[in-house]
């Protein structure tokens, strides 16, 4: 089962994959990546404002890089709140790795996204 949702972390238009195991699901974002939320966690998103929403869609980014589909839960969502925005340099690291990832012919254009 899969629907158009709302990515409940940035907002913007994602793939609601359907429920897994317990009171999670899965869900895709074309900002945060892939990820799982508990029950809890969504109701924690969706409550708290005060939430670096850039920062965990950067951390779901990292995790998604390394191979792991991370699974949010009450615990680590609030964890998530005390992350801090990495250094410039970390950022154009970052950056470049995504930039790097994207496979296109020699001398073609290349679009990047908007560097966060
Ligand atoms: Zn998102």
């Amino acid at each position: 089962m899969t629907d158009a949702a709302k990515c409940p972390n940035c907002g913007i238009q994602a793939t609601f994959k359907g429920p897994r195991d317990g009171d999670r699901s899965g869900w895709f974002c074309g900002r945060c990546g892939e990820f799982e939320l508990t029950g809890t966690a969504g109701s924690i998103l969706r409550t708290r404002q005060d939430l670096p929403r850039p920062l965990i869609s950067g951390w779901i980014q990292d995790q998604n890089r390394a191979g792991v589909t991370p699974s949010l839960g009450g615990n680590n969502v609030n964890a998530l709140g005390s992350l801090t925005r990495p250094s410039l340099r970390e950022r154009l690291d970052r950056y470049l790795l995504a930039a790097g990832s994207f496979r296109q012919p020699w001398g073609a254009t290349l679009t990047l996204p908007t560097m966060r």
